[in-house]
């Protein structure tokens, strides 16, 4: 790819700065305060991008290409303006120029808040697609919510996780800019009349007292790196009706006017802060039809606009691919605005919908599959529920004409049964594509989960293993790394990540690796000072650096690790001479506000680190850290920093995990399950090179077929384990409340709540987890062994970029052509 490098005048960027700052805030740079300093400062950077954001739509306006609306309900963006300046390729200038003004740019960049409008995984998928598209010069578009507030800031007071809400808007964000001009409203409730059109005896089907709202979208430039291309990430406000049109209260009807401007305020108030969890909340299918309607209208809008008003070939222009299940409404929303408003039938509405949605499955956990009652459904969006019933009806005699006399078919695919409108099966049905996320993953759907579909539609199964973006977390989050490989291999990787395996050539070259570990060592002092600044923990950087960051879950298993970390205080405890590597424990991680387990985890993890942490006795072998906050931020770092990346969620739950890349990417081994993509790091890196554990996800699926496996039987037998569960309950680690973990204790052993007793296999893998941490003491005492293998970790990290999943989408699913924009 031909590297484009922009003329940088150094003087006029200073000028900008110092200008912006004046006519901001009547203030000069000395004067200013850190947060306006930023904005002066990203203010200047975004009048270096605004030309190729202009002039990347007007090629795209010449050059009619196909384009892909990402639909997701999150993005998780992470900071934007040293991600900027990097994918501008005028990192150094500009930390230059700021110097020079006495601006130091990591303070700078440290202003700017998170746009955290994600959870985890799959809205940083989400961030990593839109930078691989516009860096590969893919027109697209992510769609999704301007969340007033993102995912929420925790605090860790006493142990515990306390949630305040994450005011990302309240400085305002300089890279945003609001397009009043692409306003649509989206309509919510009342009922459907059908009218007969007198002329064509057509039905046409007109919604009637309904409330509704305006969308307005604000555009986030998405800059390609080293190109021109700027694509855009375009997310919707919602605005009351009454600011544009006061006709209600002409009418004098008081109460709707009322009632659209609180729907309009409480519409996209929130994040709904659930990772893998469905929580059924009216208020979240608003938001979904919300976004996706606004969506697409626009997105029909600007093909009309390019193709004299024919929307009849939509298909060879526009792609929706839908980020789970959460925007599904998409398909309901594309049939009604092809029938309803452009006078399609239903056989051609429907041959385009079907040529133009494409979904990716997330995840095959029971708990996150969305199911919305009927009643809650029809009700707010009756004409969308008519469109899904109809398809319901053809897609059930598809059913019929395949198995016939198979009820049991029926029960299992249609879209509504048993009163629930199912999201994935409407997404299978009309999607010409459904795709998993890791090879693992997408083998359980066919063989597993979605069987029943594979089986009557198997052409439209594909895999498209993850990957992350190397620029953010390899080129900003660990730029002492990244600037070490250009000059051993060139900057090539930049955009290529497959020739960091050009790498593999030093890994038993001693300098080198002294080279590689000295670089893990500064960034392990990096976070020690971090850590010393927010923990007021002192942790040693020659430690074992020993990584679990990721939303809290069940199912990631955070509990087997800390756990763990018990019985190794146990095993000091009793053997002062015990010998083994100091190692920092490091955790990091969210609860959703309502999941009472998972906070149960982290106020556990707290309580040990605090009575480990200060034990004289054990002369710092462990050392226990929850890192406040955990987000893409802070994590550039955590990774950076990373020895050992635990991955250890129950085999067959993961669907892919993303984070084990990203450690991957910075030179760390993995200590996983066979799970998810952990699969296809083993395959890439060698086993060797990796510490695997645990059931395989055959075996869980075979004990979860059989109704599960008695733990009694370990806690009975196995007198660590039981030693480690008796400290639960016994005050050891909640001196004040003997009872406060006794909630993990009983989803350990007992049945409760209709449910099993550890669905999540910790128990069954607890001896084989001891023996791989037992292992990775043993492989890091080897120096020269251990630096080669996190050499080669990060050597064989190519096929974990997302511009290899992005390609794979392109030509397998999306089919689009690259648009270069010449400037
Ligand atoms: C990558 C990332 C995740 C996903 O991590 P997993 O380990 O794959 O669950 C979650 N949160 C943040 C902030 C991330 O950067």
């Amino acid at each position: 790819m031909a590297i484009h490098k922009a003329k940088f005048d150094k003087e006029e960027f200073k000028k900008a700065v110092v200008g912006n700052c004046k006519s901001l805030y009547r203030k000069t740079l000395d004067e200013a305060s850190q947060q306006q300093r930023f904005q002066s400062v990203a203010y200047a950077v975004k009048d270096l991008i605004m030309d190729k954001w202009i002039a990347t739509h007007k090629q795209y306006d010449k050059e009619d290409p196909k384009v892909v609306y990402y639909m997701s309900m999150e993005f998780l963006m992470g900071r934007a303006l040293g991600n900027n300046m990097i994918n501008l390729m005028q990192y150094k200038e500009i930390k230059k120029a700021l110097e020079e003004l006495d601006l130091d740019i990591n303070e700078i960049e440290d202003q700017e808040p998170d746009p955290a409008l994600g959870n985890g995984g799959l809205g940083r998928l989400a961030a990593c697609f839109l930078d691989s598209l516009a860096t590969l010069e893919y027109p697209s578009y992510g769609c999704g919510i301007r969340y007033r507030y993102g995912m929420f800031k925790q605090e860790i007071k006493d142990g515990y996780q306390i949630e305040t809400p994450d005011d990302w808007l309240r400085d305002g964000y300089p890279f945003e800019i609001k397009r009043a001009e692409y306003r649509y409203e989206v309509k919510f409730g009342g009922y459907v009349k059908v009218v007969k059109d007198e002329k064509t005896g057509r039905d046409n089907f007109v919604q009637e007292d309904y409330r509704s709202v305006i969308a307005v979208p604000y555009d986030l430039p998405i800059l390609g790196y080293g190109n021109n291309t700027v694509n855009s990430l375009r997310i919707w406000d919602a605005e009351p009706v009454v600011k544009f049109n006061l006709n209600s209260f002409d009418k004098g009807d008081y109460q709707k006017a009322i009632e659209e401007e609180n729907l309009a305020k409480n519409l996209v108030e929130v994040l709904y802060p659930n990772d893998n969890h469905y929580a059924g909340k009216e208020l979240r299918l608003k938001q979904q039809y919300f976004f996706v309607s606004a969506s697409v209208q626009r997105a029909v809008d600007r093909y009309k606009n390019m193709h004299n008003g024919d929307v009849s070939k939509l298909y060879e222009k526009v792609t929706f691919q839908l980020n789970d299940t959460h925007p599904t409404v998409t398909v309901a929303e594309l049939m009604r605005i092809l029938m309803d408003e452009n006078g399609l039938d239903w056989d051609q509405a429907w041959d385009i919908t079907s040529k133009t949605v494409a979904y990716t499955n997330h995840t095959i956990m029971a708990e996150a599959l969305e199911k919305w009652p009927i009643e809650l459904f029809s009700r707010l969006l009756p004409r969308i529920y008519q469109i899904v019933e109809e398809i319901n009806r053809r897609f059930v005699e598809k059913i019929k004409a395949k198995y016939p006399g198979d009820q049991e078919k029926i029960r299992k695919m249609a879209i509504i049964y048993d009163g629930q409108v199912k999201m994935a099966h409407l997404a299978i049905c009309a999607g010409y594509s459904v795709n998993g996320v890791a090879k693992l993953h997408t083998e359980i759907l066919k063989k597993q989960e979605l069987k029943d579909f594979y089986e009557m539609m198997p052409e439209k199964f594909n895999n498209k293993t993850n990957g992350i973006t190397q620029r953010r977390f390899l080129l900003h989050g660990n730029p002492l790394l990244a600037e070490w490989i250009t000059d051993k291999i060139g900057d090539g990787w930049i955009t290529d990540l497959k020739q960091i395996d050009k790498l593999s050539l030093y890994v038993d070259d001693k300098k080198a690796q002294q080279e590689f570990m000295n670089i893990k060592y500064k960034n392990k002092v990096r976070l020690a000072e971090y850590i010393k600044k927010y923990n007021g923990i002192d942790v040693d950087p020659n430690s074992i650096f020993d990584v679990q960051v990721k939303r809290l879950h069940e199912y990631k298993r955070q509990l087997l690790n800390i756990l763990h970390v018990m019985y190794l205080y146990n095993k000091i405890k009793t053997d002062p001479t015990f010998d083994m590597e100091p190692r920092t424990f490091i955790f990091g991680a969210k609860a959703a506000a309502g999941y009472r387990i998972a906070k149960q985890t982290i106020k556990l993890i707290n309580n040990v680190a605090n009575v480990i942490n200060n034990d004289a006795s054990i002369s710092g072998k462990i050392k226990v850290v929850f890192i406040e906050n955990y987000r893409v931020s802070n994590g550039e770092m955590i990774f950076a920093a990373a020895d050992v990346s635990e991955q250890i969620s129950t085999a067959s739950k993961e669907a892919s995990g993303t984070g084990n890349m990203k450690f991957m990417l910075n030179g760390a081994i993995t200590l996983g399950t066979m799970d998810g993509a952990n699969v296809e790091i083993v395959q890439e890196v060698g086993e060797e090179n990796a510490v695997i554990f645990g059931l395989s996800s055959d075996e869980v699926i075979k004990y979860e077929n059989e109704g599960g496996y008695d733990p009694m039987e370990i806690f009975n037998e196995d007198q660590d384990v039981r030693e480690v569960l008796m400290e639960l309950i016994n005050g050891k680690y909640s001196d004040n409340d003997p009872e406060e973990f006794r909630d993990i204790y009983n989803s350990l052993l007992n049945f409760q709540d209709g449910r099993r007793a550890d669905i999540y296999f910790i128990l069954k893998d607890f001896k084989s987890y001891a023996k791989a941490q037992e292992e990775i003491d043993k492989r890091y005492k080897d120096k020269a062994g251990w630096a080669k293998s996190v050499m080669l970790n990060t050597a064989k990290s190519g096929k974990f970029s997302s511009d290899r999943t992005i390609e794979e989408y392109v030509k397998d699913i999306w089919k689009l052509e690259k648009v270069h924009v010449e400037m």
